[in-house]
């Protein structure tokens, strides 16, 4: 078990001109499963081959448990990777892949390496599989392998690449849990990359989101998902995606309008009207999440016309003519047809506003407890 620090982490290829990694800083708690997530080329893998050793940083430090490791080689790291494409030896069998990183990185004797492979394999439900070689083992069964050799060397750190983006969607689902269970169980420091962010959101004890190379906010998924630090965090987690408005910004510390040409028009009071008047911002986006726009029976709210309903079994996502991909979501008894005029509300604690110009938040609040890692 240990700590991971990143401390201004950087990368860079082609002498400077690709930025992969941008002074990236993350503390990891002991026990603690972090998730990094973020769109495609964002720095995410680059990132991990660093803390795996694979891949020495331009500038900055790692440390694992307190012990600068940025130029220590990998295979002298306590660190396990699982990676996407499994990478399972095709001609070792299922018991010689397991045992054989166990014997690069320990002094075991022969005896006790089979000793732990036999319990890891029936850790993991594989122990009818040890005699296999990996070409004839399923999608799932491969990702077991390459999940048990991982965790037969018992490291200090367990580092994921998209280790399910091969599985189908259901399997995908059960492994899931399984890591998490796992992880758990075995109370490993665990840092898990991956482009999904319902993934990044359902397993991560906190989450990290990069983009461009730069952390752009970490949190607890529940934190990140209410209380996006910018208007990339926003629109990133969370599906359908939250919707944006541009508005006006106009008034004085206790009211504040926001409007727009297309009609809108909302007003803030209270805390959040004081706090986005003394920023000075005049132009932002507003940003609403569709399960946080109601349908009202009532003569307030705003008026919207249904562009297409879209049932989702559970609920309904009706497409309104309030912004570009503006998306309700309802319950599925609330069955409006296309071209219906209704009314919406949304409460101002679900409203967030970014300055236009900088995508910052003006209502983001520093959170006041981060959350311990449960192991
Ligand atoms: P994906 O989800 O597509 O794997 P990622 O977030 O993991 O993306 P990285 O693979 O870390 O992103 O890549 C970050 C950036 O660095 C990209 O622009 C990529 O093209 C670039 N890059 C990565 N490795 C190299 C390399 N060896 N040489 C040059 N550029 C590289």
């Amino acid at each position: 078990m240990a700590t991971v620090t990143l401390d201004n982490l950087r990368k860079e290829f082609d002498n400077g001109r690709i930025v992969a990694v941008d002074d990236v800083s993350l503390d990891v708690e002991d026990g603690e499963f972090v998730t990094v997530v973020g769109p495609s080329g964002c720095g995410k893998s680059t990132t991990l081959r660093m803390l795996a050793g694979l891949e020495s940083p331009t500038s900055g430090t790692i440390e694992i448990d307190g012990e600068d490791v940025t130029d220590v080689h990998a295979r002298r790291r306590d660190v396990a990777m699982v990676f996407q494409n499994y990478a399972l030896y095709p001609h070792k069998t299922v018991r010689q892949n397991m045992a054989f990183g166990l014997r690069m990185s320990t002094d075991l004797s022969k005896d006790e390496r089979e000793e732990r492979v036999r319990e890891t394999a029936e850790m993991m439900d594989i122990e009818e599989l040890l005699d296999d070689r990996p070409d004839e083992l399923s999608g799932g069964q491969k990702q077991r392998v390459a999940l048990g050799r991982a965790i037969v060397r018992e490291p200090d750190v367990f580092l994921f690449d998209e280790p399910l983006s091969n599985l189908d969607a259901k399997l995908r689902t059960t492994m899931r849990t399984e890591i998490q269970r796992l992880q758990n169980e075995l109370g490993i420091t665990a840092i898990y990359v991956t482009h999904d962010q319902e993934e990044a959101m359902t397993m991560g004890d906190r989450i990290a989101i990069l983009n461009d190379g730069v952390l752009q906010q970490t949190g607890a998924p529940k934190e990140v998902y209410r209380n996006p630090r910018n208007e990339f965090v926003g629109g990133f987690v969370g599906s359908p995606s939250m919707n944006f408005l541009d508005v006006a910004v106009a008034g004085d510390g206790g009211r504040v309008a926001l409007t727009n040409d297309d009609g809108f028009e909302y007003e803030l009071t209270g805390e959040a009207a004081r706090a986005v008047s003394e920023t000075g911002v005049t132009e932002a986006r507003l940003g609403i999440r569709p399960e946080n726009v109601t349908v009202t029976d009532g003569e307030d709210g705003l008026l919207a016309t249904v562009e297409v309903v879209e049932p989702v079994g559970s609920d309904n996502y009706l497409h309104l003519d309030l912004g570009p991909d503006f998306i309700a979501r309802v319950d599925s008894h609330v069955e409006p047809s296309n071209g219906d005029a209704i009314r919406v509300t949304f409460d101002q604690r679900d409203v967030t506003l970014f300055d236009a110009a900088s995508g910052e938040s003006l209502l983001w609040e520093e959170p006041t407890e981060r959350k311990k890692a449960t192991a």
